[in-house]
């Protein structure tokens, strides 16, 4: 049976990687995996998965996952969705009936949490709704495990304040422990 996947990390932890690796993973055994991307930033007009390694591949944006047609959308075996955290609690419902209804498994990377500690629109509908939750795992710079994202600016003051999303700002952002978020604390250097 097909299932909803949530597979959440912080700011860092490979997740665009992952989906570009499990992308991969279907094509070596001659499957299709279709890549979608939240819309939230389309300024760069393209729709391309980058990965901080390296990795990157080009993919559609959600409205357009939103116009195929059932049909289209079985050819698929299986929807990975990058920036899932963006996504409206109405644009996961929709993922779930790609997975109920066409039976076609849906893989969602995204944040948990934003840089206050408040959970995004679209991972509060996944926590929720997800058929299986697994973290995408990284450390903080103590070695804990990083759970938080902080963000930051030019001058590495951890910003406590603002809007969730700042689209094309030059803030800065980096998944630390719990305790140094808390701390505003970047490490000693
Ligand atoms: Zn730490």
């Amino acid at each position: 049976m097909a299932k909803l996947y949530f597979r959440y990390g912080v700011m860092g932890s490979s997740k665009s990687a992952n989906a570009l690796m499990v992308r991969y993973n279907y094509e070596e055994r001659g499957q299709k995996a279709l890549m979608v991307k939240s819309g939230i930033d389309q300024r760069e007009g393209k729709a391309i998965v980058n990965s901080r390694i390296g990795l990157s591949y080009p993919c559609i944006w959600f409205d357009e996952l939103r116009a195929m047609s059932a049909s289209e959308l079985r050819t698929y075996q299986c929807v990975i969705v990058d920036e899932a955290q963006f996504l409206s609690r109405e644009e996961v419902g929709f993922l779930t009936e790609i997975v109920d209804d066409l039976g076609v498994p849906v893989i969602c990377y995204g944040l948990r949490a934003d840089f206050k500690g408040d959970l995004f629109p679209g991972s509060e509908a996944l926590l929720a709704w997800a058929d299986i939750i697994e973290e995408v795992k990284t450390i903080c710079w103590c070695g804990k495990k990083a759970t938080c994202n902080a963000r930051f600016d030019e001058n590495g003051t951890v910003l406590k304040e603002g809007e969730q999303v700042v689209l094309g700002a030059n803030d800065r952002y980096i998944g630390l422990c719990r305790k140094h978020w808390k701390e505003g604390s970047l490490g000693p250097k």
